[in-house]
Parts: structure tokens; sequence; C-alpha cells
């Protein structure tokens, strides 16, 4: 049977319940299929049967259904959590307590006014309908959280983008009470011990901009200076002068609120058995024990506080 001849609807939900290596297998087996690898519609076609609406910008349906990202992105999130924003005029951030703020669109009018603790015990708020939310909290700054997933979303690299985006479309992001409160929490993720390798120059850029008043904003996190043609970590770079370190919590802050181009950073720990990295974890050596013998002075961190 050609299957050409079965209605693309149905061929494409068919298709669906493979996963992505067994559909690459059919396309490059069926001749009557292979056009389908060059056709977007078709690719978009199986994103949607994961109920996922976006895909970041200069990258196409094929690449994110081949990256097996949407079996691992929650379907409660939508572009219309962004563009609903997007539409609101800005606004003062007059709150300085802990909140959640509701992002579903049908429910704009309360952003910014949503209860804590009682969030979705409310009747008007309740966890199947109002499901994304910022977190705004002492422990998860600038977090999206889906309710019906119970989880803080960002965990694939598109996600990423949109939480990134949505972070950035907020309406009150450059209120200078709400950029007071956000730079005494990454203040305090800065001064945590890590062991992350990222870029010195943007590192530099970000304390500056959380010591100075003009908030010249440090931009996107970019480490391809620390790495090699061929995706590896170099080997000649030194602590404190090509690279800093920073902590987890630090990192995905980051990723989610500024945004990471390239590399994933590389922990330090996974370079001290490897004979390649000595130089660099010489390095690390090198600053703890120089923290150990000034008692922190010339650490950048310090900076901040003098
Ligand atoms: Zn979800
Ligand atoms: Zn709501």
């Amino acid at each position: 049977m050609d299957l050409l001849t079965i209605p693309k609807e149905i061929l494409f939900h068919i298709l669906g319940f493979l996963d992505h290596h067994d559909i690459l297998t059919v396309l490059s087996l069926s001749s009557s299929l292979t056009h389908l690898y060059n056709d977007e519609d078709f690719w978009h076609a199986l994103v949607l049967t994961h109920n996922i609406t976006y895909r970041i910008d200069n990258t196409t349906w094929r690449d994110l259904y081949t990256s097996n990202e949407t079996l691992k992105m929650c379907p409660h999130l939508q572009l219309s959590h962004r563009d609903n924003l997007q539409r609101q005029p800005k606004r003062q951030w007059d709150e300085d307590t802990d909140r959640l703020l509701c992002l579903e669109p049908s429910c704009c009018s309360e952003l910014g006014n949503a209860a804590e603790s009682s969030y979705y015990s409310n009747r008007n708020h309740d966890a199947l309908h109002h499901r994304i939310a910022l977190k705004l909290d002492q422990c998860q700054f600038l977090t999206v959280w889906c309710s019906a997933c119970q989880t803080c979303l960002g965990k694939t690299k598109t996600e990423q983008y949109l939480v990134h985006q949505i972070i950035q479309s907020l309406p009150f992001l450059d209120d200078p009470t709400f950029v007071r409160r956000r730079k005494e929490f990454e203040i305090r993720l800065l001064m945590a011990n890590g062991t992350y390798i990222i870029d010195r120059a943007w590192f530099l850029a970000w304390t500056a901009y959380l010591r100075d008043a003009n908030n010249e904003y440090p931009g996107v996190l970019d480490n391809s200076k620390l790495y090699r043609e061929d995706g590896r970590l170099r080997s000649d770079i030194k602590l404190g002068e090509h690279f800093e370190l920073i902590g987890q919590q630090a990192l995905s802050y980051i990723i989610r609120v500024y945004r990471l181009v390239g590399n994933d950073p590389v922990s330090s720990l996974e370079l001290q058995h490897q004979a390649e990295y000595c130089q660099v974890y010489h390095s690390l050596l090198l600053r703890q024990q120089m923290l150990y013998h000034r008692r922190y002075r010339g650490h950048p961190i310090l900076v901040l506080s003098e």
C-alpha cells in the first residue's frame, strides 16, 4: 500500500506514535515519505501532538522534534503567556513581600494582586485553570512555575527560551523598586560558592551592574571564548584571568533572566581528574589559597561591598 494514499492528518497522527529516531528511519526507508523530511508542516504537526506551540527563533520545527525536547517540555506553557504580558502597559512595582503572580491571559487583571499561601485555594484561582505563575519569593525569585507539572519551568533549551522572554516582558521589570529587590537577590547568588565556569568579562559586567546605579545590563552570557572549535573547554584558561565560578542556583537564574548562548558551562569538579586540565585546576587551588591567606581580599565579589 502506498502510504501517501492515507489522509495527511491520519498519517501524521500514526507517525506521532513513533519516537524521533524511528520517524527518521521510516522517512529514510520509504521513497514515498522521504520528502516529508523537509516538510515543516509535517514536523510542526508532530510537535503539536505534544501540545507544544513554540520553538526558539531561527530554529525549525524539525530541529525541535528531533531534539526530543518535546517529551520533556511543559505542555501548559504557551506563547500567549508572553504575548499577554507584552500587551500590558508598563507599571510600578510596589510589593515588598513574596509573591506568586498568575500569568494566565484570562486572568491578567489579577496580575500583581495575587495572595500567596492561599493562592490556589481561592475558588477563582484554581490550579486547573491558572497553572502558569511567576514566583517572586526569597528562594525562587523570577521563576516560572507550572502547578499542573508541579515544577519550575526551564528544563529544556526551548522552555528556557520562552521563560526568558516571559521575564523580559514583565511590565514592572524596569521599576526602580523592583530592580533594587532583584539586585539584592542577585548579589546573594553572586556571593555563594560555586563550581560552574563562566566567562570573566561577563562576570565583571554583571558585578558592575549589581554595584552601579546606572543599570548597564550585562547582556547575554556567552562563554564561547572559553571553548575550542571542537566544543571542548580550553586547557590554557585561568581562574581570575579568563573565567570565574558561580553556583548552580546562580547559573539557572542567569539562564532564565539573562540567557545563555553557545556551550553549557562545565563544572570545575568534572576537570579535577583530567590531566589535560591540570593547569585550570591549579588556578582554582591558587584562588582557594589566596582567599584563605588574604581573608578574601582581592576577590571581585568583594568589590561590591567596598
Ligand atoms: Zn505544565
Ligand atoms: Zn489566575
